[in-house]
């Protein structure tokens, strides 16, 4: 084809283009975030057509994501000013290989239409054959052996080709083991995750004419976040990159951070011994994030050992500093960080206006997310969750509530068929139908249907007793439900011990089972935003209606794992603190290498954000109703203190709200609405005395207060003891006036006019004008 004008080489910096420009032998272009590797790498696919070096089915392009490879046919579609046809082989490691494997499948004992197992049915598989082989499945597991395969499989070792020095594993049997999975794998035509790559791996070992065909097919490779490859995945490239030597892979050392997947960082640093003659290309030029941003971020990433070590710069000069704010506990965050984009969206804190699509809120831990989803429901802040559904859209979330909607009302049917089986109880088909039948022919509930059938002994055996257990179950729950004094939350977590539903995630041993626990326990966390269950399902019920596909502008809600490689203008980086970011587990590990990871996770964090970046911390969680205190993040220590702002909690507004001071204006003559304010500060006064505030103390950032364990308890004290007492009179917002009875910790007993005694969190209740 002849070459046309190329406008879109006229958007690249020198080095972009000799990356671009450089279309013979391999290219490797190492540079830190936001330097334009992906933008060059887009561009080099482009200008391949352009240049008609290569058609669109001689190109191999692998991303990270399946949505990076859409956005990156969009790209390129627009550089050359037409959509894309066909660009079969730009994709994700996994989906090109499931397209390479469906053609060639017979040569590893597979028919094309094998099926390809998650993770659950991976693990289902690996528990009978541990079962069927005699081995204690309680001391062995079926999820460790799935994560010692996973890792072989990920070096590209087929059961024959395990070291020796693996031979210990999993009691001596490992290799035994993984070599019978393999083959009920192929008895059941299917493949894990793992085998999609072994797979093509093998067959290109084996068949030395096909490599040789898809060598030359392949006339040029790209590669993305090449950081982030592992040996399999890097053996399968080299093995295509023999014909014509034509690779070019990108990536950044300093953003390698699924090292715990088995990628090897050391793919990028040996890629010039690799390909001999590569062309290196450093990029410089950061053109995402301002000047402070980016600063921020070579501070934190500068305290790894073994980086490469880059320069990074950008030609930006004004823009804002880091902000960093710390909270007295997670809700309060989101309730800030949903004011701020609030804020934002007016074009306050000196920024333009943004818009939703703008800000992204990334979190180390999934389960962080809940609390953002319910307050920004609370507000009607549309947002998106990406990689997972949304909170209350989970599994494990919807099994649970449905029990909590048979306590409330029995006559819940849709909620009863849900869980009338989870966890199994050995009612199958027959059973349920035999329910079914019972409840419509008397025209009773599904409940009491059951109760019917067990009544008249239409049901025996293990299923009719666990039925019979759950029935009563629900019985129990009700009645305590409807007393007006029940602590709901309590009541919530007895509802899933007795039904056995924790017991079922405890004893579950896949992969996916520990984060559904944690989301339980969030679950039950968010219970105590209410008075009762009824209430919570109500808002609920509430949220899901809101379901409806909205389009329009939304804030972005991810992990930080997951937001590799974008971009937004705003990014808000709440849970630096220690145990969440970095995690408890790289903080227990010995050796530095889970941290030096954490890190770089902070670093991908931070440099996602184009003009402003805040970071955030809570003082307090509360796990199961228990405040525990965190210090924040070492990584907030390792912020470079000239390009952070410390942000004053809102409500303060650098006055001094010590606990004496609260105490002295606490008197029985404020307002009600006065009263409600104060408490706000009181608990935002706390936030001071938090360890993350002495630490920012010590660098000038915060005013010195005295022990924060004591400083807290005197705020706890106060709110319950000194603001509210036996007699005063006060207003709840639902229950309506009443005379406070005790105080107990946070939460008041109260004898309420209209609504009879309850007790409910003192900070829900205001003190009532006399
Ligand atoms: P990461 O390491 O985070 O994946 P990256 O190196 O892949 O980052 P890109 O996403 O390609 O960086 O580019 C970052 C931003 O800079 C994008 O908005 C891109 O459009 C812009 N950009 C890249 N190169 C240039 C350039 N030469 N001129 C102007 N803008 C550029
Ligand atoms: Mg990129």
């Amino acid at each position: 084809a002849a070459v046309r004008p190329a406008p879109y080489l006229d958007d690249l910096n020198p080095a972009q283009r000799e990356a671009v420009e450089t279309l013979d032998g391999p290219v490797l272009m190492l540079a830190g975030a936001g330097t334009g590797k992906t933008k060059a790498l887009t561009s080099r696919i482009a200008h391949l057509m352009v240049t008609g070096r290569a058609r669109p089915n001689e190109i191999l392009a692998v991303t990270f994501t399946n949505k990076a490879a859409r956005e990156m046919k969009e790209r390129v579609g627009r550089v050359l000013g037409q959509t894309v046809e066909g660009m079969p082989w730009l994709g994700t490691f996994h989906a090109i290989c499931v397209k390479l494997l469906r053609r060639h499948a017979e040569l590893v004992g597979l028919k094309s239409n094998f099926t390809i197992l998650d993770t659950d049915d991976q693990i289902r598989l690996l528990k009978q054959l541990i079962v069927a082989e005699n081995i204690d499945e309680k001391r062995w597991p079926a999820r460790q052996l799935a994560g010692l395969i996973d890792g072989w499989k990920n070096r590209a070792w087929t059961p024959e080709k395990v070291p020796a020095a693996e031979a210990a594993a999993f009691d001596q049997r490992g290799t035994e083991l993984y070599d019978y999975y393999q083959q009920r794998l192929r008895t059941l035509n299917a493949v894990d995750f793992g085998d999609l790559l072994l797979h093509v791996v093998t067959i290109f070992q084996t068949r030395p004419d096909l490599l040789e065909q898809y060598q030359k097919r392949f006339k040029y490779i790209l590669v993305d976040e090449y950081q982030d490859t592992n040996v399999a995945q890097y053996m399968w490239l080299r093995l295509l990159a023999q014909g014509h030597r034509n690779i070019c892979c990108v990536g950044d050392d300093d953003q390698s951070i699924y090292g715990w997947r088995g990628a090897e960082v050391g793919n990028i640093l040996r890629f010039e011994k690799d390909f001999e003659g590569a062309h290196v290309v450093r990029l410089e030029q950061n053109y995402r994030s301002t000047p402070h941003i980016l600063a921020a971020a070579s501070g934190v990433i500068g305290a790894n050992e073994g980086r490469l070590g880059k320069t990074l710069w950008t030609a930006e000069q004004k823009g804002e500093k880091l902000r960093l704010i710390g909270h007295w506990d997670g809700e309060e965050e989101a309730r800030w960080i949903g004011e701020e984009i609030e804020a934002l969206q007016r074009g306050a804190r000196g920024m333009r206006v943004l818009s939703l699509d703008d800000m992204a809120i990334l979190v180390r831990a999934s389960h962080q997310m809940r609390a953002f989803e319910d307050r920004f429901l609370t507000i009607g802040l549309p947002y998106r969750v990406i990689g997972g559904p949304r909170f209350y859209e989970r599994l494990e979330i919807r099994d649970a509530m449905a029990y909590f909607r048979l306590a409330t009302s029995p006559d819940d049917d849709l909620a009863f068929e849900r869980i009338v089986n989870t966890p199994k109880r050995g009612l199958g088909d027959k059973a349920r139908q035999k329910i079914q039948i019972a409840a419509r022919e008397a025209g009773v509930t599904l409940v009491d249907g059951a109760r019917l059938l067990l009544s008249e002994k239409g049901l025996s055996g293990k299923g009719g007793a666990e039925l019979r257990s759950l029935v009563d179950g629900i019985g129990r729950w009700s009645d305590e439900a409807r007393r007006p004094d029940h602590n709901h939350i309590e009541l919530a977590e007895r509802i899933l011990e007795e039904s056995g539903y924790t017991a079922h995630w405890q004893n579950d041993k896949t992969p996916e089972a520990p984060g559904r626990l944690e989301n339980l326990k969030e679950l039950i966390k968010a219970l105590e935003q209410f008075e009762n269950l009824q209430g919570f399902l109500e808002h609920v019920a509430l949220i899901m209606d809101n379901e409806t596909e909205e389009h329009g502008a939304k804030v972005t809600i991810m992990t930080l794992h997951g937001a590799k490689g974008l971009e937004f203008p705003a990014v808000f980086l709440p849970g630096w603190e220690d145990g969440l970011f970095p995690s408890q587990r790289s903080m227990d590990e010995s050796g530095t290498s889970g941290l030096e990871e954490e890190r770089r996770l902070a670093y991908v964090g931070i440099t996602r954000a184009e003009e402003l970046c805040t970071v955030s911390f809570a003082a307090n969680r509360r796990v199961y109703g228990q405040w525990q205190s965190a210090l924040p993040s070492r990584f907030i220590d390792e912020l470079p203190e000239a390009h952070v702002e410390v942000l004053t909690p809102p409500g303060l507004y650098g006055g001094s709200y010590g606990a004496a001071g609260m105490a002295a204006s606490a008197s029985p003559s404020i307002m009600a609405n006065q009263a409600s304010e104060l408490h706000e500060k009181a608990s935002r006064a706390d936030v001071y005395s938090s360890p993350g505030w002495r630490r920012m103390q010590a660098r000038g950032a915060a005013r010195p207060v005295s022990q924060p364990s004591e400083a807290r308890n005197m705020v706890i004290d106060m709110q319950a003891v000194s603001a509210y007492g036996a007699g005063d009179r006060v207003f709840h917002k639902k229950f309506g006036y009443g005379t406070v009875l005790a105080t107990e910790g946070d939460k008041l007993h109260i004898e309420f006019d209209k609504a009879g005694s309850k007790k409910v969190v003192a900070k829900f209740v205001v003190e009532a004008e006399r």
